[in-house]
């Protein structure tokens, strides 16, 4: 066995918890038997950027759990707007009524995102997000006279979700080969990943080269088009894939000169993580669609938006019932959620956080160089609080055990493939930065 878990093994607590989830708990992006060498972590407790397990064995969480947390766990300022919100109103639907909370976040988000997003809409999860914008998007079409505007295109190893309408614009091998007999497969264009440029090519040069291909696919297919979907700035499950943001530029451009509707997913790079609030402030663009969800809740609770623009909610606006847009969540808006979001917002104002986090990200990059120049990292990126690097390593499963040795450094790494990737909590100090560094430093040394 690789992985020296002996100290958990050690905690009843722990044990009794590891084999019980094992037995009635199918976990996500798993093989279960995998786990028979690799055990599941129990955790007990978070504060800040640390997990803590039941032996009192602490991790830092340099993923955000899966890139949702924003200001650490168990954050004292959202935990009392949560507190606050549950002896006033749990829940209510949505459809026929209304509350404060969801009025508040809709008003908040309609001033701080790109110019002219003033509607939103509720749902629980990043995929939900997608697969609303989808429809929405054909659905304006059907309702302006175009009913055969139905397509979609995305970039070359997007990742919009895994419920059946947003892995259709996902391209992920193993998804398409597991799933895509149950699925309208859509078509990708090249991505513009700066790694694909050629030698001596810029990556501005190569969003450009990149664009000209868009433009071709739109030519060619705009009438049947209803909407290209991009994650803007970086494609984070393609392994934190970076583009520069000319390409947005170019794409908003070409969609306006189509009539073809750009769907921003900022599911992941919204909520500052990009270094802006948005990505799309970086290209000064606005998207017809920006969906939003991860950060939003600071990491707390499930919660997705939709932002879309008038003219797209006015060609809704109707007597007739088929008009309207056709699509409920049980918990859409949820009350604890939006103060949990609302909570997030306030942060971000009082503690100027855009700020702090352009010193945190300078910081990482001068005290990251003895990483960056070791001779098994490659390809080191940065956009905003998101970091990424090419581990090269004889293992094949390197994933796998650079989780494990992480967790015995007491770090949460998740790398994607030999990609690892840092995308911690705004909260991070400098110490914990140091620590993060020369931690990931061994582990990969280890495995290098
Ligand atoms: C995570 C993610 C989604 C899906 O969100 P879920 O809440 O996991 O359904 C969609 N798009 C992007 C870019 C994401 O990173």
């Amino acid at each position: 066995m690789l992985f020296h878990m002996s100290d958990i093994y050690r905690q009843p607590d722990s044990k009794n918890l590891l084999v019980r989830s094992h037995a009635a708990v199918w976990h996500p992006c798993s093989q279960m038997k995998h786990h028979e060498n690799f055990p599941l972590l129990p955790i007990a407790r978070g504060s800040g950027v640390w997990l803590y397990g039941y032996d009192d064995n602490r991790y830092l969480d340099a993923v955000s759990s899966w890139w949702v947390n924003l200001f650490g766990h168990c954050n004292p300022r959202i935990n009392a707007a949560i507190t606050d919100q549950l002896g006033k109103l749990e829940h209510v639907m949505l459809a026929g009524f209304t509350h404060e909370p969801v009025v508040q976040l809709s008003e908040r988000l309609g001033e701080l995102a790109p110019e002219g997003l003033g509607h939103c809409f509720y749902a629980s999860d990043g995929a939900s997000a997608t697969e609303i914008a989808l429809k929405m998007s054909a659905h304006y079409w059907r309702n302006s006279g175009k009913p055969g505007k139905t397509q979609f295109i995305s970039l070359e190893n997007s990742y919009h979700g895994e419920t059946l309408g947003a892995l259709s614009v996902t391209d992920v091998a193993l998804f398409r080969d597991a799933y895509g007999a149950l699925i309208r497969q859509q078509a990708t264009v090249p991505s513009p990943d700066w790694r694909k440029a050629a030698a001596g090519e810029s990556s501005e040069d190569y969003a450009l080269r990149c664009a000209a291909a868009l433009e071709q696919h739109l030519q060619q297919y705009h009438q049947q088009l209803a909407a290209f979907i991009i994650e803007p700035l970086v494609q984070g499950a393609a392994g934190m894939a970076m583009h520069a943001p000319v390409y947005l530029q170019r794409a908003r451009q070409l969609c306006d000169e189509y009539g073809v509707h750009l769907i921003a997913d900022e599911i992941a790079v919204g909520m500052g993580r990009t270094g802006t609030l948005f990505a799309c402030e970086q290209a000064n663009i606005t998207p017809d669609f920006l969906c939003l969800s991860k950060g939003i809740t600071g990491g707390y609770l499930p919660l997705s938006v939709v932002m879309t623009r008038d003219e797209i909610y006015q060609a809704f606006y109707a007597d007739e019932t088929a008009r309207g847009f056709l699509h409920s969540h049980s918990y859409t808006g949820n009350p604890l959620a939006c103060r949990a979001a609302l909570a997030t917002l306030d942060i971000f104002a009082q503690d100027n956080v855009l700020a702090a986090n352009r010193d945190k990200a300078a910081y990482m990059n001068e005290i990251s160089r003895p990483l960056r120049e070791h001779r098994a990292v490659h390809d080191w990126r940065n956009t905003g609080m998101i970091w990424a690097f090419e581990a090269e390593s004889p293992h094949r499963d390197f994933a796998q055990r650079c989780f494990a040795l992480a967790l015995e450094n007491e770090l949460l790494l998740r790398p994607i493939g030999k990609t690892v990737y840092f995308m911690p909590p705004y909260t991070i100090s400098k110490e914990e930065m140091g620590l993060l560094v020369s931690r990931t430093l061994q582990v990969i040394d280890q495995l290098s």
